[in-house]
């Protein structure tokens, strides 16, 4: 039996008085220690560890509803070994047993009921209101024969924003559901389900089961239970829907599957992309991966043949594709908007030319900075002291009447005073942020309707919805917006974006950096002219010249993948090399700079391998713990390794080591 607690092997216990020996997958409760546990009959023991059967305890009860499915469980086995994560710490992502306790007395499964009547005729009703494009048609027959089929591929569904790719998977859900099959769509937003949710409900006439974080916990463990007896047939969901227990799982969507976000950082460390398409060939059925800007991974497993590849490459139904602008910074003429005090303004003479037009013809303005809060620095002008976070190595972030960690949400009021040379009134608010933004365009265009949308702003999804829905009924004519805003939302009335700092994301040592800000520019860019008028983006930048600049500009993606692609060829970087980190964090900076040390002297045979560090983290210290990182370099996997590395060492016991396959942070 494996326990949903951090422990990596299997625990024995008396199954005699049953009357008949449990089958793996069986949900049974069992003594541990002083408590009852509900953990699952495993059908091999990971970490082989037999108990004496002398001192067996007895099972305290068996779940005589479903079983875990056998898919799950080698799911559960697979994730644990590529993690190097204890079994029962992924057990325990997987299994909800308060669902099973309210539900003493289950129902007996449910065949996959067909649709009632009504709901059919409403749905034929549907399907003749949705005419697809020669393109999506083409593609959406294609998804459809993989669902008929039945077996593990991986698609790309490679559109051009605003170009349908979710009418085009509707199709293959629908057939999916016609011939009873449940199916898995993951969606790298909560906030973003909403809009999703109400295409799905107009196009099937049913609700779709949620699965995300937001959920009250009877509602979780109620979709829990659906989805384990077979009823709930189309979740949709967060990475951590991955874990849930699909009986007749058949197809699986990872919409936006570029997205940073998919990848979890805390506790589990995976990728949820990654992990569902382990999870679909473990099923045996399709995966569909949409994207308008594939990650560098997936576009070069399409160019290999290993993904199949489906295009579309036009807006749906007759919009083109925005026009997109540079702004060159570094020419001053381009500077002269001035505030109140005649201080410079973040936007330049020809963005603030074009929010005029745009708002006179009463259309709807997007302008967007990925950077939270007022000023990024509180600066002393007097002794140049940047106020720190009192437990993390970052400054504190100007929220104007209070400073704020963005790495521990660590509060503090401004002071009056330099706490450095105490020195009275001297500190300035330094840099842009979203918030200086919103008075900005207060006081350049103060007739105009305005919101802001940043995660300081907005609190929970309901908040969200609601600006949402204004903006869709044209309550706002100007929104301010953080990367929150370039998910895939669509507005059919906006047509002008502007980007105030289109360098943001650049700098710093991350290998994805330029890919990811070319993502992030080309999907906030898509939010302009998704129906008839079209749209217009202008682009500020002080490195005009960059590639990502030239490739968004020229609007060819294709070439900017290939030139990033050669480059992280020549480093050996992902796709071409394998990245594993190991982190080591604690209390005391001696203690984890000592572990590295002590680990860096038990290094076994490289093997083909390149191992940097100890070196002390870029984010030396969060929530006052110091943190020292390894990285690992191959061209094969590194668990063997690590496995072999850690083995041989024991852990001071103030330290803790965790180990990030694929690492997408390099902090
Ligand atoms: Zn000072
Ligand atoms: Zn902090």
């Amino acid at each position: 039996v494996i326990l949903p607690l951090p422990l990596p092997h299997a625990f024995s216990y008396d199954a005699s008085a049953q009357e008949t020996c449990p089958e793996p997958g069986t949900i049974v409760q069992v003594p541990f220690g002083k408590q009852a546990l509900w953990g699952v009959v495993w059908p091999s023991n990971p970490a082989s560890s037999p108990a004496p059967t002398s001192t067996l305890k007895p099972i305290h009860q068996v779940y005589e509803g479903e079983k875990l499915p056998p898919t799950l469980i080698s799911f559960i086995d697979w994730v644990a070994r590529y993690t190097m994560t204890p079994v029962g710490k992924i057990l325990k992502m997987a299994l909800h047993t308060k669902a099973l306790l309210r539900d003493k007395k289950p129902k007996r499964q449910k065949k996959l009921a067909s649709l009632p009547d009504s709901e059919q005729s409403r749905r034929e009703a549907q399907r003749q209101s949705v005419t697809l494009s020669p393109d999506q048609d083409a593609a959406a027959e294609a998804l459809k024969a993989s669902i008929d089929a039945q077996k593990f591929d991986v698609i790309l569904l490679d559109g051009v924003t605003g170009s349908g790719k979710t009418e085009v998977y509707f199709e293959a859900l629908e057939r999916a559901l016609d011939q009873g099959l449940q199916s898995l769509i993951l969606l790298p937003e909560i906030a973003l389900t909403t809009q999703w949710i109400q295409r799905f409900q107009d196009r099937f006439g049913f609700s779709p089961t949620q699965w995300h974080s937001d959920l009250t916990p009877a509602r979780k463990e109620e979709a829990w239970r659906s989805i384990l007896q077979g009823e709930a047939r189309v979740v949709v969901g967060a990475r951590s829907a991955l874990f849930l227990p699909f009986p007749r799982l058949g197809m699986v969507v990872v919409d936006e599957e570029h997205d940073p976000s998919f990848k979890q950082e805390e506790g589990v460390i995976y990728h949820g992309r990654d992990m569902a398409i382990v999870r679909a060939r473990i099923h045996g059925i399709p995966i569909i991966l949409a994207s308008a800007t594939p990650s560098l991974e997936t576009f070069h497993n399409a160019q290999q043949d290993r993904y199949k590849l489906l295009k579309l490459s036009n807006r749906h139904a007759g919009a083109s594709l925005p026009l997109i602008q540079l702004i060159d910074l570094r020419q001053e003429a381009i500077n002269t908007v001035r505030l109140q005090g005649g201080k410079k303004s973040l936007i330049s003479s020809p963005l603030h030319q074009a929010i005029e037009e745009t708002l006179e013809k009463k259309q709807q303005v997007l302008l967007f900075l990925n950077r939270r809060g007022f000023a990024p620095l509180t600066l002393c002008k007097k002794c140049g002291h940047r106020i720190p976070c009192p437990y993390c190595s970052v400054p504190l972030v100007d929220h104007r009447h209070r400073l704020l960690c963005h790495q521990c949400g660590h509060k503090s009021p401004k002071p009056t005073a330099c706490p450095q040379c105490h020195e009275e009134d001297c500190l300035i608010s330094w840099g842009p942020g979203v918030e200086r933004l919103a008075d900005e365009v207060a006081y350049l265009y103060p007739h105009a309707r305005t919101a802001l949308m940043s995660s300081d702003t907005l609190s929970g999804s309901a908040s969200i919805r609601q600006l949402i829905q204004q903006i869709q009924d044209r309550e706002i004519d100007l929104l301010i917006g953080t990367q929150m805003i370039a998910k895939g939302y669509h507005f059919p009335s906006l047509t002008l974006v502007g980007v105030i700092d289109g360098d943001l994301g650049l700098s710093g040592g991350d290998p994805r950096a330029s890919e990811r800000t070319f993502h992030l520019l080309s999907q906030v860019a898509g939010r302009s002219g998704r129906a008839q008028e079209k749209g217009h983006v202008l682009l500020q930048s002080h490195m005009p010249d960059h590639p990502v600049m030239q490739a968004l500009v020229a609007g060819n993606r294709d070439l900017f993948l290939s030139l990033e692609s050669q480059e992280r060829q020549a480093y050996g970087l992902p796709p071409y090399g394998r990245l594993a980190a190991l982190i080591l964090s604690g209390k005391n900076a001696w203690e984890v700079e000592g572990a590295g040390r002590q680990l860096a002297q038990l290094l076994p045979p490289l093997e083909e391998r390149e191992v940097w560090g100890p070196a002390p983290a870029p984010l030396h210290v969060i929530r006052g713990r110091h943190r020292w990182r390894f990285l690992i370099k191959s061209t094969q996997s590194s668990q063997g390794f690590i496995h072999q590395w850690l083995s041989g060492w024991s852990c001071p016991k103030g330290v803790q080591v965790q180990i990030d396959m694929d690492p997408y942070n390099f902090l």
